[in-house]
């Protein structure tokens, strides 16, 4: 921070002091405590010898503005990586990290549980460009080394699964990889790097949507793509080369959202683990899942790795008939119907995952129901929750 005698090394602040110092400069700009946001894309050099020596700070709105490399700074304080760019949504972080890794011949290994457009990139436009995908099961663990071909030459995860919330074991995939010519990525948009930092355990590659928690307030679609130094280069290439920027406005909102994103995440944990176990002793619920309750199945490994949960956990219904699962979602007060999540406020989706994994079967044993627990009196929560779960009709 601009605070510190310039030269002198900073010292090693802890995530919470980060998210408070990061990316901001108040020196530079007159004092004002943020970045203010830049807009541009003309930047006008002095003299002809500038202009072709690339003198100054920045050159071309879409190579660097100041909005969003603060953002691009902050975020790579945080994950502890080399470097971070952004891109205009989540699933272009996850689009751009695979094109920037993979190229016509290879092979790569993508989680079954990834979210959904996820696939849409591998099935669809990977695959014209003759790279094939195996999805893997993510309780695969030490064994994706048998999945590995001499082609192979990226291993995606996404941890917890999308809508089911399966732990993948990331250490042991990691070291499956370690030592080939295997790039690991994942996607870690639930956890964020506040709970679990996907480069201290070795992954190359870290992306968020941070339209999700880092936003904050359901107002911009961003993403974000970390790397380490084996990647970085090829990542910072790849994404000037596709010619990706994002509006100062989103960089702005995004670095805003990263000031209080410890308290926000904090809040929404507490909150869900409450309504999650309330939800558990509930006759019409058959199931929980959610990584950080005991008697999950991904517990032990979800203990081990992450520092916290987020707010987002699905719930299995016992069998109900799908007009009275509609009644229940219908009558939701305090939750709106919508997907994306992150936000401070909460949401319900059903969903069926059945239709599109190949790996593994999805066969819950009942209606399957996706919460986002926002920043809500979790006592409201619950009470809006117990009035819908009078609507069910048992099938
Ligand atoms: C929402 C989401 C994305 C995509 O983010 P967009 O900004 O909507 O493109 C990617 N991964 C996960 C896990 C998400 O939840």
């Amino acid at each position: 921070m601009s605070r510190l005698p310039k030269g002198s090394p900073r010292p090693d602040y802890a995530p919470d002091t980060l998210l408070v110092t990061a990316g901001r400069d108040p020196q530079r700009f007159d004092g004002f405590v943020n970045v203010p946001i830049v807009r541009g894309s003309t930047v006008l050099s002095p003299t002809v010898h500038d202009l072709e020596h690339h003198t100054g700070r920045y050159s071309y709105g879409r190579r660097g503005n100041p909005s969003v490399e603060a953002l691009e700074t902050a975020l790579a304080e945080l994950e502890g990586g080399a470097g971070v760019v952004l891109t205009p949504s989540g699933l272009s972080a996850v689009s751009t990290a695979l094109l920037a890794v993979l190229q016509a011949g290879d092979h790569l290994l993508m989680v079954d549980t990834a979210y959904a457009p996820t696939r849409r990139v591998c099935n669809e436009v990977l695959r014209r460009f003759n790279i094939e995908t195996t999805f893997y099961d993510p309780l695969i663990g030490a064994g994706i080394a048998a999945l590995f071909r001499p082609n192979t030459r990226a291993v995606f995860m996404e941890a917890p699964g999308s809508q089911s919330f399966e732990m993948q074991d990331v250490p042991a995939i990691v070291a499956a990889a370690a030592g080939r010519e295997i790039v690991t990525l994942i996607d870690n948009t639930w956890a964020t790097p506040l709970y679990f930092r996907p480069h201290d355990v070795g992954v190359d590659l870290s992306i968020q949507a941070g339209t999700k928690y880092l936003g904050g307030h359901s107002d911009l679609n961003l993403g974000t793509i970390s790397a380490n130094e084996r990647c970085y280069r090829r990542l910072r290439t790849t994404h000037g080369d596709l010619g990706l920027t994002v509006a100062p406005e989103d960089a702005f909102l995004a670095a805003r959202g990263l000031r209080t994103l410890s308290v926000r995440l904090a809040r929404h944990q507490e909150s869900a683990l409450t309504v999650a176990r309330w939800l558990a002793g509930r006759p019409e619920v058959l199931r929980v899942l959610h990584p950080a309750l005991p008697e999950d199945p991904g517990h032990a490994i979800w203990a081990r790795d992450f520092k916290g949960a987020s707010g987002l956990f699905s719930i299995v219904l016992k069998p109900a008939s799908k007009p009275s699962v509609d009644a229940f979602l219908d009558s939701l007060a305090l939750f709106g119907l919508g997907y994306s999540w992150g936000g401070f406020e909460s949401l319900a989706i059903p969903f069926d995952c059945s239709t599109y994994r190949s790996a593994t079967k999805w066969a819950p044993g009942g209606p399957a129901v996706r919460l986002h627990i926002g920043l809500e009196d979790p006592a409201d929560l619950i009470a809006d929750l117990e009035q819908g779960l009078r609507q069910l009709v048992p099938a």
